[in-house]
């Protein structure tokens, strides 16, 4: 996995990329949560169940499919005032379905571990993409502050921390030049 902060990163670049519109607290903390929650299904190796096994790490809780479960959920319960199915909720929806689901494809640029479940429970093949750069990061907490963890921080900051930093400042720089050519 890239680490906890990389994923959580992706809902706020995304989030701040393509919308301007203000958005509580309480929403950037459920995106936030979506982002990372895949890999609670470490906990599963407590309870004896192996990496490559359907509930193990980087299975089905990693899969499109749970992306678009927790998504639905997520728009039902947290904007549950927006009229059902109207644009604007599909537009959450898909918002919280994206963030959701790039926890998974993100993994599967990672160098290490077994490949991520994806298409669970349709396919349960684990998936890698073709080019692997991001160095995968240490399971736990302890093992984050080694050289292994650092490194891994390093490379997540090359290939996807600096692209989407890039992209939110171009976006950025974009929305104010129309704006001023809009208000001359
Ligand atoms: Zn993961």
């Amino acid at each position: 996995m890239p680490t906890i902060f990389t994923h959580a990163f992706i809902p706020i670049a995304l989030g701040k990329t393509i919308s301007t519109e203000k958005r509580p607290l309480r929403f950037w903390l459920a995106a936030v949560l979506c982002s990372v929650v895949a890999d609670a299904d470490v906990i599963t190796f407590a309870f004896g169940i192996e990496y490559g096994d359907f509930l193990g790490h980087r299975g089905f809780f990693h899969s499109l499919c749970f992306a678009f479960i927790l998504s639905m959920v997520m728009a039902l319960w947290e904007f549950r005032k927006l009229k059902l199915f109207s644009k604007p909720w599909w537009k959450i929806w898909f918002f919280f379905f994206v963030v959701t689901a790039s926890h998974g494809i993100l993994d599967t640029f990672t160098n290490g571990g077994l490949g991520i479940a994806l298409l669970s429970p349709f396919d349960t093949t684990r998936y890698f993409a073709p080019w692997t750069p991001v160095m995968v990061s240490p399971i736990g907490a302890r093992s984050f502050f080694t050289p292994w963890g650092l490194a891994a921080l390093a490379s997540e900051f090359l290939w996807i921390w600096m692209p989407l930093i890039i992209a939110l400042i171009i976006t950025k720089t974009y929305r104010r030049i129309r704006k001023q050519v809009a208000t001359k």
